[in-house]
């Protein structure tokens, strides 16, 4: 399956962080890295005054379900020793699933398409680099969650 993920980074060392996770995912058997987007610095949006972000987009190919996926993230995001202290606050590194084939999860705790990606920039121009179609993907894929 064709997986979008976002990155975000704005602590410590943002490059290191965003390579890191990267190479973590490399290291998994069942994850293979075939695309990267532009990184790219943003201001933060929403949450408490914080460091600019660098963002960026990953496309893989995984055999993993999109729960699997959602604990592998989880666990690089562990790894590098991200502390969910804030809601929205700043991170070493935020690991999203933004789209996973053109399948809709809407599950506790799991939304793909990511819920808010459509409206960040952040979010949506380094995809766009990588998969100029996915807009079109995406649209009928709104369709069916709004449908929901
Ligand atoms: P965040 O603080 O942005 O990393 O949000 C993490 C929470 O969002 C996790 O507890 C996930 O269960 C949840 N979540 C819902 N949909 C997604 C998704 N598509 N990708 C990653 N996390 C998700």
């Amino acid at each position: 399956m064709k997986v979008f993920i976002g990155v975000g980074s704005n602590l410590d060392n943002r490059k290191e962080n965003i390579q890191k996770a990267i190479e973590y995912l490399k290291s998994d058997p069942h994850v293979v890295v075939q695309q990267l987007s532009t990184f790219i610095e943003t201001d933060s949006e929403g949450g408490p005054p914080q460091p600019k972000y660098l963002n960026g987009v990953i496309q893989i190919e995984t055999g993993l379900s999109p729960r699997e996926l959602l604990s592998v993230l989880q666990s690089i995001e562990c790894r590098l020793g991200r502390v969910r202290a804030v809601r929205n606050g700043p991170r070493t590194i935020d690991l999203d699933i933004l789209l996973y084939g053109n399948i809709v999860v809407e599950e506790p705790g799991l939304q793909i398409p990511h819920p808010r990606m459509w409206k960040r920039t952040f979010v949506m121009k380094p995809l766009l680099e990588i998969a100029p179609y996915a807009e079109m993907e995406i649209k009928p894929l709104l369709k069916k969650i709004n449908s929901q």
